[in-house]
């Protein structure tokens, strides 16, 4: 380091290796190292060394194929906890994944990942926020409406039941609320939940009182009649908090159960709680 210019001549290099060979470098010596390499000059030095230089064949021969060691892998997940990335970087790499699809082997390795994971109501906020922005190119449209066409079935469906995942209690709510000619809206999205985190769709909405109407599966939300043993699920919590001290954000929600659909109980309920919020939103 100290030598500008001067190089040292290969048999003085040979000796130097040959006596260092071996030994340790002292607690000292390695701070020392640490502290001249931890250095913005020494950086960007070595940056302006290393800049467009590219492997050898020797080297990417060593390289091809090591995996970390989950010790190493461990340490570098602590590295990089918290950091984020810059805008520079995170444009690098969506340039770089743009267009590409994973092989199948990933897909698998990815599904296994994720298998039995839940996912928490922020990221599924977010997963929401970004599609609703998302535009489907042209080919994807496409390729949609080439699978619908393929498949009649499927298209039937859809239309007759709405979307394949409404529950028969939910589509006996909505018919009783249209056979009571109130105006409803189903599957709807109510943005402002997302400011807390949450993004859920309600089975039925009923704009001219602002209310929201939620059909609760027995099983799924572990009603205490038929699954005292179940768990309710954190997002019914959640959100129950948020409406509870007399509505949120001007709406307000029932909540029904299927038992109490199935039975017909629910019915006059639900009808009396819009007649009332109808002569409340009159007055
Ligand atoms: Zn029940």
């Amino acid at each position: 380091m100290g030598m500008t210019g001067k190089r040292h001549s290969e048999e003085t290099k040979a000796r130097m290796s040959a006596t260092r060979k071996g030994r340790k470098p002292t607690v000292e010596a390695l701070h020392n190292h640490k502290k001249a390499v931890n250095t913005r000059e020494y950086k960007e030095k070595m940056r302006a060394l290393k800049t467009g230089l590219k492997h050898s064949e020797a080297d990417l021969v060593k390289m091809r194929g090591r995996r970390h060691t989950e010790d190493e892998k461990r340490r570098m997940i602590a590295v990089h906890k918290g950091r984020k990335r810059s805008p520079e970087t995170c444009a690098r790499i969506s340039a770089k994944a743009k267009g590409r699809q994973p092989t199948d082997d990933a897909r698998a390795k990815i599904s296994a990942a994720m298998k039995g994971r839940i996912m928490t109501s922020e990221h599924r906020a977010r997963i929401g926020l970004a599609n609703s922005r998302r535009k489907l190119s042209k080919e994807s449209r496409a390729k949609i409406s080439a699978s619908l066409k393929a498949n009649r079935e499927v298209v039937t469906r859809l239309q007759t039941q709405g979307p394949f995942w409404d529950s028969k209690p939910a589509i006996l709510v909505r018919k009783f609320i249209e056979e009571n000619q109130i105006d409803l809206r189903k599957e709807f999205w109510l943005p402002e939940l997302l400011g807390n985190g949450i993004y859920h769709k309600f089975d039925v909405y009923i704009p001219h009182v602002r209310l929201l109407v939620e059909v609760d599966g027995c099983y799924w939300h572990a009603c205490p009649a038929h699954c005292p043993d179940g768990r309710r699920p954190k997002s019914d919590l959640e959100i129950n908090e948020l409406f509870n001290a007399g509505g949120y954000e001007g709406y307000s929600l029932v909540r029904l159960w299927e038992h109490d659909i199935n039975s017909g109980v629910a019915f006059p309920i639900l009808l009396k709680t819009i007649r009332e919020m109808e002569s409340k939103f009159a007055a």
